[in-house]
């Protein structure tokens, strides 16, 4: 047979490997001691002998009388602790850093799926190894929720793929496999091997894991991995204090993909995209969680706010309902916002001195361009000849024949939809005012972003009808980071 693959080697132009042969004599399942002849091939040469302690490698495993599970795993292990340290060394940003250990870490491990014996426990444990090194480098808060690491990023995940479902997918397409390949002889006695390997058996394996995602075996790989998604965020939308954001995502009916945005485009870095996660699961030592962790040890904890004194402390009512926050932290995450349109607009008009950065723009109350003759105001009242109540949007532009009114808000995320509506309504008599005083068209654009990030397509429609060029994820940036100062400098957070 050797002479046969060599023949056929050569036809094609490719050399027979002698070097990496080697023989080795089994028995009944016992390892023969041989002192067999070597066999010669065509070429002359002879193949080694194995010994009882000599190993081969084949397809990357080492291999003799049989598979040394135990210590393929223990080289798996090291290999991927290895391969994780090397990718979170290298200064990636968050979105590709779970790339980088999903496509070069990762495979390590699949590939040894379905042939080497991984006990459940032993996977878990590769998936407790990578969380580890997360929070080691604080890009994965101790206390936020770990099954999201997992999620993909689309969905608000951290994006790094799970050893076990993964390992639990693979055998699910292994025994589909066995299943439909019933003519083959090879695979006719591996599916009667499982068969009556009862317990660790691929298909009651493969059974038991479909039961979990609630699907049938004729679903296909992609829904088979959408299935894992969705158990996975079911989990966390069933945790009391974890699965709060995701209800109000939910419940103020906001847009997943839009307010997920951040996460997709990987604009922050690891340790503050830790930061809002953290924030979002209400992960943060407030008083309310501290109130929480203390129950049944008798040691009273005051719930009531640090800053306002007055309601429990709680994520969201520091991040969007304190009173004592209004006036500073909120401003302060508002103009960060603010700034950013204002920047665009005074790019759009054609403004002179607008610096190349938006974070290094100051906003001025006046900016006229003579060029296209529009003025662009910021934070001035407007004079109106009968009283309007509310004439002090944040930007107004004045341009020949229309005109803008741009209100920002960064609300918390459950109030987004209200907040539009009642910006809209606040400026009806400034608006037919304007239109009366300047004879232009005026119109009214509310830009609401939630302080954990939450858009709804509104959002975006308004920001393009100034068509300045504004992006709708640096916005949502801003907001994330203008949260995260808010949380720091409360919580003394590092
Ligand atoms: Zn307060």
């Amino acid at each position: 047979m050797i002479n046969v693959a060599q023949i056929t080697a050569s036809a094609i132009g490719l050399e027979f490997g002698v070097s990496k042969c080697a023989t080795l004599h089994v028995h009944r399942g016992v390892l023969e001691s041989s002192d067999a002849e070597p066999v010669d091939t065509l070429l002359g040469m002879a193949l080694p002998t194995l010994q009882e302690d000599n190993m081969y490698k084949y397809l990357k495993f080492l291999e003799s009388a049989a598979l040394p599970h135990g210590e393929i795993k223990s080289k798996l292990r090291e290999d991927y602790g290895k391969r994780l340290d090397a990718i979170f060394k290298s200064g990636l940003t968050a979105g590709y850093l779970a790339k980088a250990v999903n496509t070069y870490a990762m495979p390590l491990l699949t590939y040894s799926f379905g042939i080497i014996n991984w006990r459940p426990v032993e996977l878990e444990q590769l998936d407790i190894l990578l969380r580890k090194k997360l929070t080691k480098k604080g890009w994965h808060h101790p206390r936020a929720y770990r099954e999201r690491v997992h999620l993909v990023r689309a969905e608000g995940g951290g994006g790094f793929q799970s050893v076990v479902d993964l390992h639990e997918r693979s055998l699910i397409q292994i025994n589909k496999y066995i299943e439909g390949h019933q003519d083959h002889i090879a695979i006719a006695l591996l599916k009667q091997y499982h068969h009556e390997k009862a317990k660790y058996s691929v298909s009651s394996d493969a059974a038991k894991y479909l039961a979990k995602i609630g699907m049938e075996e004729s679903a296909t790989k992609e829904q088979i991995r959408q299935g894992y998604q969705r158990h996975r965020e079911e989990t966390i939308r069933k945790k009391p204090l974890h699965g709060q954001f995701w209800l109000m995502l939910q419940d103020a009916e906001l847009d997943r993909g839009l307010s997920f945005a951040w996460l997709r485009s990987s604009a922050l870095r690891p340790a503050t995209e830790s930061i809002v996660m953290a924030i979002q699961d209400q992960a943060i030592p407030t008083r309310n969680l501290q109130e929480i962790f203390n129950r049944g040890t008798g040691v009273s904890t005051k719930t009531s706010c640090r800053m306002c004194g007055r309601d429990k402390e709680t994520v969201f009512h520091l991040i969007g309902a304190c009173t004592a926050c209004a006036g500073s932290h909120y401003i302060n995450r508002h103009n960060r916002l603010a700034k950013y349109l204002h920047w665009t607009l005074c790019r759009k008009y054609g403004a002179s001195d607008i610096s190349n950065k938006y974070t290094s723009h100051q906003l001025t109350n006046v900016v006229y361009s003579a060029e296209t003759d529009v003025s662009i105001y910021w934070e001035v009242p407007i004079p109106t000849a009968a009283p309007v109540g509310a004439n002090r949007p944040d930007i107004i532009i004045k341009g020949k024949d229309e005109a803008f009114l741009v209100d920002v808000s960064v609300p918390l995320d459950r109030n987004i939809r209200r907040k539009s509506v009642e910006k809209i309504q606040k400026y009806q008599g400034l608006k037919r005012e304007m239109e009366q005083m300047w004879q232009v068209r005026a119109k009214i654009v509310p830009v609401i972003v939630g302080a954990l990030g939450g858009l709804t397509p509104s959002t975006a429609d308004f920001v393009r009808e100034l068509d300045a060029g504004a992006s709708v994820s640096i916005l949502q940036k801003e907001a994330l980071l203008g949260t995260v100062d808010i949380i720091r400098s409360i919580t003394q957070m590092k």
